[in-house]
């Protein structure tokens, strides 16, 4: 059941957890579990969604991502800054701001993702047009999404739209611009992208669609923040900003879908209600929908945990300091999607099945609903699983046992309780 070969950047930090179940309620995929009293990640089934650091009271969840020294490792760096981060500061009239105070930080190039983010866009719309793909298409953007499709709904793969993410495009297209430029090879210079979420750090070290991801390390907007603050009041504004409203826009929900251009669109965001949409898709619950955007994280990626400000204020603020922007910058030089489309097709991760040979895996389903019949379905998680029927997929897996339900355990202790009052009443008393 675990995937070892798959890098998580959310982890635990198992001497803060309390075992509250907190993140056990909340975790979209079921991922977590509490044992002896401390939270378990089944990471096969994570999908780095952040739900859990958002929900933990004591912070015993945690993003992993790169410290701000993996600057020093490269010759040139190259800052990828997320849309997102615009959206986190006061009174901010111009982007440019926070470009100047990146390069002052130590950065020796600034590629915003806002501006891939239009070439995408782009793509996206000649890609819409091919006669042969299976509509709605769904937006590959956010990792999470594209994770969960893999794992639980595997039926929408034909459906995902097949081009690199903005983040990856940014980096492959400054890097390329960069070694143009400067004669460096590929190695000496480091893309650092500047994000909002741990799907992202994930995605940067996993990179779905091709083999290698050109991004080379990930700031949390959290950690470089305090950083820009100091930094932009000492700046002048210089016209270094190349990116317009469409791609700013896809710092929050629905900027991507307005930014294709099609009419008949659907932004979702929110984990609970993506996994709604998706499975409304699978059903087939929809119709004449041509492009479907979903975000994990509510408010789309200003809503990420690596942010700092609330994710509706943020959205607010994007907004605004779009204003002051072209609509758009950055179009596709020609009609080649080449360069965007994904090398590696999506494939199917079949971590949630109970198993691989279809007959065994109906004989476990009916041993499960076996078991989950004689739960209390109560779904308490006080046995530490989300639900009385992911205890009894525990159990068939052979990862549980069904004495963990505790009224199991008190209707097995009041069954022992009576035996030994009946074996009481039926034994001499001692001095007979
Ligand atoms: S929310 Fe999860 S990780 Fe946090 S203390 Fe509770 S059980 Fe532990
Ligand atoms: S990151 Fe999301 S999927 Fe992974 S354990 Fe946390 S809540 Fe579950």
């Amino acid at each position: 059941m675990e995937s070892h070969a798959y890098f998580h950047s959310v982890t635990l930090d198992q001497e803060k957890c309390r075992g509250c179940i907190n993140c056990v309620k909340r975790c979209p995929t079921e991922a977590i579990r509490v044992r002896g009293g401390k939270a378990e990640i089944i990471t096969a089934r994570c999908i780095d969604c952040g739900e859990c650091i958002r929900v933990c009271p004591h912070h015993a969840k945690k993003a992993i991502f790169d410290p701000m020294s993996i600057m020093e490792r490269f010759q040139y760096t190259i800052a990828l800054p997320a849309p997102a981060l615009y959206g986190q500061f006061n009174n901010l009239d111009d982007i440019n701001l926070i470009l100047a105070a990146l390069l002052k930080m130590g950065f020796n190039q600034v590629y915003e993702v806002a501006r891939a983010a239009e070439l995408v866009s782009d793509a996206t719309r000649k890609y819409m047009l091919r006669p042969d793909i299976v509509k709605p298409v769904i937006s590959s953007a956010c990792p999470a999404v594209l994770r969960l499709v893999r794992v639980r709904f595997p039926e929408l793969i034909p459906n995902i739209l097949p081009i690199h993410a903005p983040m990856e495009v940014a980096a492959r297209l400054a890097k390329r611009e960069a070694m143009a430029r400067t004669g460096l090879s590929e190695e000496q210079i480091g893309a650092i992208f500047i994000g909002p979420c741990p799907a992202k750090v994930t995605a940067a070290k996993m990179l779905i669609g091709g083999e290698k991801s050109a991004v080379d390390g990930v700031l949390a907007i959290q950690e470089v923040y305090p950083h820009l603050i100091g930094l932009m009041k000492k700046v002048t504004s210089a016209d270094l900003s190349q990116a317009g409203r469409m791609g700013i826009g896809w710092g929050s929900s629905g900027g991507e879908a307005a930014a294709v251009l099609q009419e008949k669109y659907l932004a979702a965001d929110g984990v609970e209600n993506i996994i709604s949409v998706l499975e409304n898709l699978e059903d087939e619950k929809f119709y004449g929908l041509d492009f479907v955007e979903l975000n994990a994280c509510s408010g789309g990626c200003v809503g990420g945990v690596l942010n700092v400000e609330n994710p509706y204020i943020a959205k607010v603020k994007l907004k605004h300091v779009r204003r002051y922007c072209p609509v758009s910058c950055n179009r596709l030089p020609n009609d080649d999607l080449s360069n965007y489309l994904w090398e590696k097709p999506l494939e199917y991760e079949p971590v949630l099945e109970l198993d691989p040979d279809f007959r065994v895996a109906m004989e476990k389903m009916k041993e499960m609903r076996r078991i989950q019949s004689h739960l209390y379905g109560l779904d308490c998680g006080s046995c530490g699983a989300p639900s009385c029927r992911a205890l009894a997929e525990d159990v068939v897996r052979g990862i549980a046992t069904e004495d963990a339900c505790i009224f199991k355990l008190r209707d097995q202790v009041e069954e022992l309780a009576k035996g030994l009052n009946l074996l009481a009443q039926h034994m001499p008393k001692a001095s007979e």
